[in-house]
């Protein structure tokens, strides 16, 4: 007899993000969490009052068994809420094939990239994207914030070719997983056409606006153009913020700056912030005061930034990432993100942001049991919050979306030691592979 869909038993279930090493009885019915239960000590299935068998452990148990469970004993093992990478470049993962980077640097990516995209048909974009955010899901991850390139200096057939396929792929796995788009604000060609052909991407659909603005020959007045579209038709902002070893690379006040004359606290994300690492304390703690008076978000991209820069340096070499105790120590929403997977930015990368929490921890040197829920509050609530997530969490009434693991700790999470995950959104399991196997899922 199988169960009413929507329903959901668990025991025996830990809720790291709760910080208590408690044990956790759950229901859920119609695709929300119905009653979340502290435990008195372990249960068995008699104590949950079944008939029925339960599954067991998690390893080794395959999709229809976990359908089909009347009730699922963790045994100990952990619940996260899914998992959110704000900030992902979907449209780029997986190019490394047809795009190289010999110098390894962020210049010759973004020249490389530039120069092949006009190449790719929407069906290799499509494909990549897909593949990508699956992978993603695998993982763990159930919301994505994912960058796109918008090149309208190389045509608007060639930019409008990457908004059709993120497009298609987000209508692909609606159900499964939730994707934002923002999109990459061109610098270059001409600004009237530039303008118009934004105006059209968020009429069909482009959620956020972003780009790097650090790149343009006039930073400030790319950002004053950015806040005043962003305005204009009321959307968040998230931009490329001094991705930079420069320590002169302050545009991320600029975008302070804008974000209080437009009212829009708690709206503007600044990603990267590299260069901030790169100065001296007494401008470091300035700069950080300017984004703590206007309310910005914060992203560190740890795996990317520990690649591409500190390239001109010998010696002791810059590690690359922004200032990631201090702004945290500030009070700054802080996340941790995937950035760029298997392409000319970054090599290497699986869309797994556990594996991302780590490479924060060596970056950062944090590896304390404070630090370690600090690093999990970056890959889930913190993120959840920048992109807007509502009701996020594992909480009563809540929507029952899930990642559960067979690890019995974070620390076990985090060290990689668990790599089997199962992944439940939108009212159904989604994957019970191993993470690595779903870069092979065809594209149906
Ligand atoms: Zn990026």
């Amino acid at each position: 007899m199988s169960k009413s869909a929507g329903r959901m038993h668990f025991i025996n279930t830990r809720l790291p993000l709760r910080e208590d090493n408690q044990l956790y009885e759950l229901k859920a019915e119609d695709g929300k969490w119905v009653c979340i239960r502290q435990q008195n000590g372990f249960l068995d299935a008699a104590d949950a009052g079944l008939t029925l068998p339960m599954a067991p452990a998690l390893a080794g148990t395959d999709l229809k068994k976990l359908e089909e469970a009347e009730c699922i004993d963790l045994q100990g093992g952990i619940m996260l809420p899914g998992l959110v990478d704000c900030h992902m470049h979907l449209d780029k993962a997986f190019s490394l094939g047809q795009v190289s980077n010999i110098s390894g640097t962020l210049q010759e990516a973004i020249q490389n990239y530039s120069q092949a995209v006009p190449d790719f048909s929407m069906e290799q974009l499509a494909g990549r994207m897909l593949a990508a955010a699956r992978m993603a899901l695998s993982y763990g991850t159930t919301t994505i914030r994912s960058h796109l390139d918008f090149p309208v200096h190389l045509g608007r057939e060639v930019a409008f070719r990457t908004i059709e396929a993120a497009l298609e792929v987000r209508e692909k796995l609606s159900g499964r997983m939730n994707i934002q788009y923002s999109l990459m604000v061109p610098f270059r060609g001409d600004q009237a056409a530039v303008d118009e052909a934004v105006e059209e991407a968020l009429c069909m659909g482009i959620d956020v606006l972003g780009g790097a603005p650090h790149l343009a020959a006039d930073p400030e007045g790319e950002i004053s153009r950015i806040f005043r579209l962003a305005e204009r038709y009321g959307v968040p902002v998230d931009l490329h913020a001094d991705e930079s070893d420069d320590p002169e690379k302050r545009t991320v006040l600029s975008i302070a700056e804008q974000t209080i004359r437009y009212g829009y606290q708690g709206l503007v994300t600044a990603d990267h912030l590299c260069s901030l690492s790169a100065m001296d304390e007494k401008d470091g703690q300035f700069v950080i005061t300017k984004m703590e008076e206007a309310r910005l978000n914060a992203v560190t991209l740890p795996a990317v930034n520990l690649y591409l820069q500190g390239r001109e340096d010998r010696g002791l070499v810059r590690r690359g990432t922004t200032r990631i105790r201090e702004l945290l120590a500030a009070g700054i929403p802080l996340a941790a993100a995937s950035d760029n997977i298997q392409d000319p930015f970054h090599p290497f990368g699986r869309a797994d942001l556990t594996q991302i929490a780590q490479i924060t921890s060596y970056a950062a040197h944090m590896g304390g049991k404070e630090d370690l829920m600090q690093l999990l509050r970056m890959i889930t609530d913190i993120p959840a919050g920048i992109v807007g997530c509502e009701s996020y969490g594992i909480q009563e009434g809540n929507a029952c979306d899930f990642v559960v693991t067979d690890a019995a700790d974070v620390t076990q999470l985090l060290s990689g030691t668990s790599m089997s995950r199962w992944v439940y959104s939108n009212g159904g399991w989604q994957s019970a592979l191993y993470a690595a196997r779903a870069y092979a899922m065809d594209n149906q």
